[in-house]
């Protein structure tokens, strides 16, 4: 057995936990982090283990987990909440009518797709469309803050039920956080309906285009 080896595989074991300092000598961490043991800084290592992850049930039925798509050096961000059926089967966010819906959203504020990175709160598909459980949000959670982390983007837009409960684990609900943008690390996130709930309940497109002007102010802030 290489038991460098088998040490590394334990430090990057506890570091994905979310553990990045040992108390341990100053020397040992100086050791661990020039030899990298220690970094998650490394979107390559963090998008192979979402496509083999099996932390929660959801595996089971995902063709694939989605890690998005989009320029990574973008510095505005999309979250959806879940990938649907289509989404699955394609491997990216935002396919059919869907995209045609957010595509003309962000035509209304003077943004392209092709401004953000696109990714999702939870990466892997959900049996028949249903929103993803608290357990299944919480096991997902490290990739998007891992996301949020390497790529930094500036403003976020966070879409539908799902972010909410991710960020704030529950203890925030959706209606009182939405159209409120949060500062949550380095980034400002602003909270709004899904696109696709334009289509099931026409009502919210007031709500969405209110919504839509607060990101179109915080973008000229922050950008122009
Ligand atoms: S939903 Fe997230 S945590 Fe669950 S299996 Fe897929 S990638 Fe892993």
């Amino acid at each position: 057995m290489n038991i460098i080896e088998e040490i590394k595989k334990y430090f990057t074991y506890l570091n994905e936990l979310g553990i990045d300092f040992f108390p341990i000598s100053e020397k040992l961490n100086k050791f661990l982090k020039n030899n990298n043991y220690l970094s998650v800084n490394n979107i390559e290592k963090i998008k192979e283990s979402l496509l083999a992850c099996k932390k929660c049930a959801l595996h089971r039925i995902r063709k694939q987990p989605i890690w998005g798509e989009g320029s990574e050096d973008a510095q505005l961000m999309i979250i959806s909440e879940y990938p649907d059926r289509d989404e699955d089967f394609y491997g990216r966010p935002f396919v059919g009518a869907n995209e045609e819906i957010l595509k003309k959203m962000l035509s209304a504020i003077k943004l392209k797709k092709e401004d953000f990175f696109i990714t999702h709160a939870v990466k892997c598909k959900t049996p028949g469309g249903r929103p993803p459980e608290i357990d299944e949000i919480l096991a997902c959670k490290y990739y998007l803050l891992n996301q949020i982390k390497l790529l930094k983007p500036k403003l976020i837009l966070a879409f539908g039920f799902t972010p909410p409960k991710m960020f704030f684990e529950n203890s925030s609900t959706f209606s009182s956080i939405r159209g409120n943008h949060i500062k949550i690390k380095d980034s400002v996130v602003l909270f709004t309906y899904h696109p696709n709930y334009i289509i099931k309940n026409p009502i919210v497109k007031r709500l969405i285009w209110e919504d839509l002007q607060k990101f179109r102010k915080l973008y000229e802030e922050n950008f122009l």
